[in-house]
């Protein structure tokens, strides 16, 4: 199955910094499309046209919810890994702009994460009696086991580290062909229940939480990944007493990317501005990736620098490869935001043309 990188744009509301500023609203959204105004006085773009438009597979307002983004976007990926195919969500957007609320969200409003891994286990339930039910239908002496593991990691300035099992030490990333792209001596934590997630989820947030005020950094320059990795074994009792084993295995993405404004505009400088520049090289390399990918067209073979940055790596299966992929682009309804969410928009616009090539993980 060849499928194309599903895009989304989300529009959050006016915050009330922008309100008070005055800002007024320059996105609108009609069925896909989605259309950004250009500032009246704005000296940006000069020469563009007042008015751009652009279409995505999914397009959400201001008023949009937290359960339906999960909804289109989630739930498709979950039951897609259940029948062993790859999938990842990545959110982009410069800081501000509600990636890490669609992401994670807050205990109000729970994001795609939390509620991902709730829906996952009651789709478990689900799936769990239904292979019951065929195999009892079909007279099968079968079982089935699943297994759900997780692990949170943060990239910052190219460096890798664990949130679930902190430490000074600086994750690698390697490849083999039987695990594919894996982060050497991650914790990938086995969990039972959805609470148990809820758990890891909270103390990974605090660990990243705790760093960033220890060191006077922010969480909007690092790269969070949250990975479910799901494992069905179905053991067989044929005739004969063989037993034929199939294992069936998936794994989920969930990227919280940094923000994606320039240094010049967040004023950076000093520590912070070679920081920005590391965030930009895993940006930039992401943003040379996705040119490479929607160039690429399908049949050839192109060198797509993954290798320039850890993220890319990282994120190389999911980007042109097996996996099947969503991105949401995080946007700011305010004028003053103007070519940053001009940016998004465009970036976002080239990353529909994008072909992954999805095969299911299956050995038997
Ligand atoms: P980012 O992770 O892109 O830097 P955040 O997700 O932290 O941005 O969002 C910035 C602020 O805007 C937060 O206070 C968040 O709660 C709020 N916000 C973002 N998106 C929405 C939305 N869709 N609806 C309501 N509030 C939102
Ligand atoms: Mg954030």
């Amino acid at each position: 199955m060849d499928l194309n990188v599903k895009v989304a744009v989300r529009c959050r509301p006016m915050s009330s910094r922008e309100k008070q500023r005055g800002c007024k609203e320059i996105i609108t959204m009609n069925g896909n499309s989605v259309t950004i105004k250009k500032p009246e006085d704005g000296d940006a773009g000069h020469g563009d046209d007042e008015e751009k438009q652009f279409t995505f597979d999914y397009c959400y307002f201001t008023d949009s919810e937290q359960q339906s983004v999960y909804t289109d976007l989630g739930v498709p990926l979950v039951t897609q890994a259940l029948d062993g195919f790859n999938g990842t969500i990545f959110a982009y957007g410069q800081t501000g702009s509600g990636k890490t609320f669609t992401m994670m969200g807050n205990d109000a409003m729970p994001g795609i994460i939390p509620t991902l891994n709730n829906g996952l286990f009651h789709m478990l339930d689900e799936r769990m009696e239904k292979i019951e039910a065929d195999n009892e239908k079909e007279g099968l002496k079968a079982e089935t086991k699943f297994q759900v593991t997780v692990s949170f990691l943060e990239i910052y300035n190219e460096i890798i580290k664990d949130l679930l099992n902190p430490s000074s030490k600086h994750l690698k990333i390697r490849e083999n062909p039987e695990m594919g792209i894996y982060v050497e001596d991650l914790c990938n934590l086995i969990v039972k229940t959805p609470q148990d997630i809820i758990n890891l989820i909270d103390q990974g947030n605090t660990v990243r939480r705790v760093a960033a005020t220890n060191m006077n950094e922010q969480s909007s320059r690092s790269h969070s990944c949250f990975t479910i990795k799901i494992e069905q074994m179905t053991t067989t009792q044929l005739e004969g007493g063989k037993e034929r084993k199939k294992l069936v295995k998936a794994k989920l993405n969930l990227v919280d990317l940094a923000g994606s404004e320039r240094a010049s505009k967040t004023g950076a400088s000093g520590a912070t501005l070679k920081e920005g520049a590391n965030i930009n090289k895993s940006l930039m390399a992401l943003g040379t990736v996705i040119n490479a990918l929607a160039e690429g067209g399908s049949g050839k073979r192109k060198h797509i620098p993954y290798r320039d940055s850890q993220l890319t790596r990282l994120l190389q299966e999911s980007l042109g490869g097996n996996s099947a992929t969503v991105m949401i682009a995080a946007l700011s309804p305010a004028d003053y935001n103007y070519d940053e969410t001009l940016g998004t928009l465009r970036y976002a616009n080239r990353a529909k043309n994008i072909e992954n090539a999805v095969v299911r993980n299956e050995d038997v």
